[in-house]
């Protein structure tokens, strides 16, 4: 099928629905295509302790049914679509995906950011059997049983804390000696490890997952101050050691750096466009620093309000 409309909204994390109610309640009718992980990152986090205005917290999937009940006031259909192409030197522009074409006076690229794997050999194969990214979606399987949890970012502390309450014994597996999660977070994490509940392995590292007959076993771990190399039967492992932009159709086509894309900031007008006049981007797919729910869904509202003045200025 083909499309057109003022505003292209790529992508459904809390950057992409928060342009769509401001684009939609601007009346610019945006249309908004979800990609693979409707939700985004936060339909793999478990409490969000810091969404202000939700004392207690709330948990990422219930946050984003939320924003995509809020979005659908306003915007009646999201398209389940993935973008494959980019054409940013017609006008209007060109967007493909393997069934649709999308002809769009304005974009706003939110695709966030994907959970990241170690590399490793049979990682494909294990990957969603016993190796996951996601401690609330899979975590209920290992009920009573050991798993290991990789990072030390707040991912991975609020990993191990959800884990702690439904598997028997958690490691906490990270390369240094000290976590960069937040303090709240860690004080909590060491009051499981003197439970414990958690075991924190420093300055380890995986070095091979055991599989047997195709079969996630556990973990071959190195201690790197010692060398010492062994192995750590467990049930199943979590990855939490950050995330990749999801950039991959915008190579060659915008201004990126290290993956993520550059946008003006603050020294401009129109501070989340990016190399191309007319395209906007929000959220994690823009930001290797901030990358909080809250600042997600504030770039959210500024690139839609930048959409707005650009159509406007440009007569779109
Ligand atoms: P992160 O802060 O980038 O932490 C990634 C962790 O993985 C780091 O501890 C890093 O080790 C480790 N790591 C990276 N590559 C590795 C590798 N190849 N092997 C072993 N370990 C590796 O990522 P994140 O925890 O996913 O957090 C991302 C952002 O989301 C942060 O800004 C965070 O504040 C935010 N976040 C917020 C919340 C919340 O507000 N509730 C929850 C989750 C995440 P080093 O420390 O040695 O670099």
């Amino acid at each position: 099928m083909s499309f057109y409309t003022k505003v292209l909204i790529i992508g459904t994390g809390l950057a992409g629905y928060t342009a769509a109610i401001y684009a939609a309640r601007s009346g610019l009718s945006p249309i908004v295509v979800s990609g693979l992980e409707v939700g985004g990152q936060l339909m793999n986090t478990s409490d969000v302790e810091n969404w202000p205005g939700e004392p207690g917290g709330i948990i990422g999937p219930e946050l984003m049914l939320r924003m995509d009940n809020h979005t659908k006031e306003f915007v009646p259909e999201i398209i389940n679509d993935y973008i494959v192409s980019v054409d940013f030197n017609v006008t209007p522009f060109l967007v493909s995906s393997e069934k649709n074409k999308y002809q769009a006076e304005s974009i706003i690229i939110a695709t966030g950011s994907t959970a990241r794997y170690l590399n490793l050999p049979a990682e494909n194969n294990l990957r969603g059997k016993r190796l996951s990214a996601c401690a609330t979606c899979d975590g209920f399987f290992y009920k009573g049983q050991d798993v290991a949890v990789i990072g030390g970012g707040n991912t991975a502390v609020g990993e191990a804390l959800y884990l702690s309450n439904i598997a028997r014994r958690i490691f906490l597996i990270h390369r240094r000696d000290e976590l960069r999660a937040e303090k709240i977070l860690q004080d909590r994490l060491m009051a499981k490890v003197k439970e414990g509940k958690v075991d924190i392995l420093w300055n380890t590292e995986v070095k091979a997952y055991i599989e047997y007959q195709g079969k996630f076993k556990g973990l071959t771990l190195i201690n790197k101050i010692d060398g010492f190399l062994y192995d750590l039967p467990i049930g199943g492992c979590f990855m939490a050691i950050g995330h990749t932009p999801n950039t991959a159709f915008l190579q060659n086509k915008l201004k990126l750096k290290e993956g993520y894309i550059v946008v003006n900031g603050k020294s401009q007008t129109l501070e989340t466009m990016t190399s191309t006049s007319g395209v906007f981007a929000a959220g994690d797919v823009a930001d290797s620093r901030y990358r909080q729910a809250i600042t997600s869904a504030g770039s959210g509202c500024m690139a839609a309000l930048d959409a707005e003045k650009w159509l406007q200025l440009n007569n779109r």
